[in-house]
């Protein structure tokens, strides 16, 4: 097989222009869609061409495997995922696979031999076309059930069940997509930083010690929709009303909690009817609650509840809360951290220990086996977004780290 290989940027590019629907001047690209089977394709093939062995489990996960030399140990994993949020970045996921298959090529490219067994893995479904996100992730820690598949939908109402089957995937086999935790040595995920936090403390790397995670909720208010006009304000059930004192709250008590590092948004927010001379009859809105530090999370959440409660009784609204997501801030393994620290010292790059924000497949993995990450700067911070950008010598810095720390985990 020839040695050409496309540059990592170039196929970035490549990747952005397979899209599920135009939404925009960003890239759309949702899980278990023809495009997303199209980019499955085509990222299969880079993998071959870096001389890893392709297969996908019955999530859909794409894994391409360079074998050890002692293939009875257990294998080091990396990677991310390659779809994409709505009218999203080109970096966000796609990084740490092209990247991981880039620092694969580089390894073999340097006659390295590894010890272990190297997996490059693209996760199905971390972004949350179906309300909850890392679908290809959970499916392997065991944590996504059966049932969830005909529950959970997108927003046309398609559940994830259908999704799969439209695209030749048995939602009836989902447990065979199950890791054997003894068999994973490490998972390393290089991915951009999502924040600003790099790029204002000038640092081109970061490594992440541990991983926030979010407390999701969704809060239906109901009041009574009556006419805007002919109903007095003595007299009114107003939804929204309601809802707009449980945002200044949500806000207030992040802002407020314990550890300092709780962070706190309404994200969504629907009223109905949604007219202009209507009162809102009803509101539903979605919480979503983070920390790295679970108690202080926790705690902010449950103070969140007692906030409903006593806003819906004063306003004589009814409150129904739905638990969404519930997920536990992940450290990363310290021998993983003090690897990925050695690299840096190693090829003379200042790094940052850091905390993610954003959750990660790595966090949803982290609950059975030791994981790691590499961040490299988002300018401005902006991701999800379609001016989502890192600078290619960002990139590459990322994937030499990256193709460091494989090696040294590897040997
Ligand atoms: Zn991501």
């Amino acid at each position: 097989m020839s040695a050409t290989t496309a540059s990592l940027h170039s196929r970035i590019d490549q990747l952005a222009r397979i899209q599920s629907e135009v939404l925009g001047a960003g890239i759309t690209r949702e899980v278990y869609t023809p495009a997303y089977g199209e980019a499955t394709a085509l990222v299969s093939e880079w993998m071959r061409e870096a001389g890893l062995e392709t297969r996908l489990d019955a999530a859909g996960n794409l894994f391409g495997r360079w074998n050890g030399s002692e293939p009875q140990l257990p294998a080091i994993w990396t990677g991310s995922h390659f779809d994409t949020t709505l009218n999203a970045g080109a970096y966000d996921g796609v990084l740490g696979v092209l990247g991981a298959i880039d620092a694969v090529a580089q390894l073999r490219a340097a006659s390295f031999v590894p010890r272990r067994t190297v997996e490059v893995i693209g996760f199905a479904g971390e972004e949350p076309r179906f309300g909850a996100g890392c679908i290809g992730s959970r499916a392997m820690v065991g944590t996504l059930q059966r049932s969830e598949l005909d529950t959970m939908a997108d927003r046309d109402g398609v559940t994830i069940a259908a999704a799969m089957d439209a695209v030749g995937l048995d939602p009836d086999r989902i447990s065979e997509a199950r890791l054997d935790p003894g068999a994973v040595a490490a998972f390393v995920e290089l991915h951009i930083e999502q924040g600003a936090v790099l790029e204002q403390r000038g640092i081109a790397v970061g490594v992440v010690e541990r991983i926030a995670a979010p407390h999701q909720l969704r809060l239906t208010l109901t009041g009574e929709a009556r006419h805007a006009g002919s109903t007095p304000m003595a007299l009114r059930l107003d939804a929204l009303g309601g809802a707009a004192e449980v945002i200044l709250t949500v806000e207030r008590l992040a802002r407020d909690s314990a550890s300092g590092t709780t962070v706190g948004t309404v994200g969504t927010i629907e009223v109905e009817p949604g007219a202009v001379n209507v009162i809102p009859g009803a509101v539903t809105l979605d919480i979503d609650v983070r920390d790295v530090v679970l108690d202080a999370r926790e705690q902010v959440v449950s103070a969140i509840h007692d906030a409903i409660d006593e806003i819906s009784s004063r306003r004589g609204l009814s409150a129904e809360l739905r638990e969404m997501v519930f997920d536990r801030p992940a450290p990363c393994d310290p021998q993983i951290v003090a690897t990925v620290r050695a690299v840096c010292e190693e090829l003379g790059t200042p790094y940052l220990d850091m905390a993610s924000g954003a959750y990660h497949d790595a966090m949803v993995l982290g609950a059975q086996v030791p994981i790691g990450m590499i961040f490299v700067p988002s300018r401005a911070g902006l991701s999800h977004h379609p001016d989502e950008y890192t600078e290619p010598a960002q990139l590459d810095l990322g994937v030499k780290v990256l193709a460091g720390t494989l090696a040294r985990l590897a040997a």
